[in-house]
């Protein structure tokens, strides 16, 4: 062990992003970009900020980016947390809702970081494996002893969508403890629970702009719950780092939720794509689960997903892989890029 490490960072099973890499240009189907431009209007308001305003901090209350968050979603803005990414939410959520001796409810086969934040504050993790047809089935989420659940609609890798009838069953089944449920893929074909937030006092519901509102580089993710569990969350951020979120991301992400009408174009574009990528994969003998997200998680029964995966990095495509695994390791899970791209990815694999 090195000089200076503690038993606890030696025994860190950190989570390993998808690849970035630098090499050479692939058509990058990997980590659930979006293939398209933010807003335009985004563009232009991180512009300004970089020709003026780079001097001043930022609003550590990211105020106008709640207010706009808010007013989306018709909730008030002391329901509405900002943080770097939801990625750094979520760790927020674990580190002040979930470390209370209890295990942490959430599914297996889903987002991977989960495991990393439980392993990080000491939580034991509550794995529920998906069904056979790798669906959550609330059922499974009953009369359990746990300090949270975690829920992730649509789930990934897989894709798949529970209804807002099932998230309700796991909530009121779970009333004491925080459900959180992670919506990173929501706005490509699921219904958002944000609906729900002002019935529900124990739902955090999570989102971010890295997908669907094509701001994966500025890192931007956001909660939505009723105000005390949102003040749990400012507290724990202003106990942390009280400014998450720099000028530029501030401005991009407010003038973002602003354009509504692009969010639903490139919403559109990125399904009608997912739609005609899912015939053409089936044609090719893929066996694709149904998807409401911007990436499908496909197999094939005479094909091995790891020579399929390197095949096409060789080819100049990036998917992602997940190693051999029992189950997801026969899988790979492809981002919807554009269409061009899309046609790319069936030319290989028909070839
Ligand atoms: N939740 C899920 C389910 C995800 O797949 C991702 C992205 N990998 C995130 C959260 C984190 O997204 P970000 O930190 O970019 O907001």
């Amino acid at each position: 062990m090195s000089r200076f490490w503690t038993d606890k960072i030696a025994s860190l099973d950190p989570y390993v992003p998808g690849e970035q890499p630098q090499d050479k240009q692939y058509i990058k189907l990997n980590t659930n970009e979006s293939p398209y431009s933010p807003s335009p209007k985004a563009l232009v308001a991180m512009q300004e900020q970089v020709c003026d305003k780079l001097r001043l901090y930022p609003d550590p209350n990211c105020q106008t980016l709640k207010n706009a968050l808010a007013k989306s979603y018709g909730v008030d803005a002391n329901q509405v947390f900002v943080g770097n990414g939801s990625d750094e939410v979520l760790a927020l959520a674990f580190m002040g809702y979930f470390a209370g001796g209890k295990p942490l409810a959430f599914a297996d086969i889903t987002y991977s970081f989960y495991k990393v934040y439980a392993n990080l504050y000491g939580i034991e993790p509550k794995i529920i494996p998906l069904t056979e047809s790798f669906d959550i089935d609330p059922v499974d989420y009953e009369n359990l002893d746990v300090s949270g659940v975690v829920v992730t609609n649509p789930n990934a890798p897989t894709g798949k969508a529970l209804p807002l009838s099932d998230i309700e069953k796991v909530l009121k089944a779970n009333p004491d403890v925080v459900v959180l449920v992670d919506e990173a893929y929501v706005d490509f074909g699921a219904q958002s629970a944000v609906s729900l937030v002002n019935q529900y006092p124990n739902l955090m519901v999570v989102q971010t702009f890295s997908k669907s509102r094509a701001l994966a580089g500025i890192r931007v993710g956001y909660a939505i719950a009723q105000p005390e569990l949102i003040d749990g969350l400012e507290r724990l951020k202003n106990s942390f780092n009280s400014y998450p979120i720099d000028r530029i991301a501030l401005a991009g992400a407010t003038a973002a939720v602003e354009d509504a009408e692009y969010l639903q174009e490139i919403c559109d574009k990125t399904i009608a794509t997912r739609e005609w990528t899912v015939s053409e994969l089936e044609k090719l003998g893929f066996e694709v689960l149904p998807s409401a997200t911007n990436f499908v998680f496909v197999t094939h029964p005479k094909k091995d997903a790891e020579t399929l995966y390197l095949s096409l990095k060789e080819q100049g495509i990036l998917v992602r892989y997940f190693g051999k695994k029992p189950r997801i390791g026969e899988y790979l899970r492809i981002t919807i890029g554009t269409d061009a791209e899309m046609q790319a990815l069936i030319e290989a694999l028909s070839a």
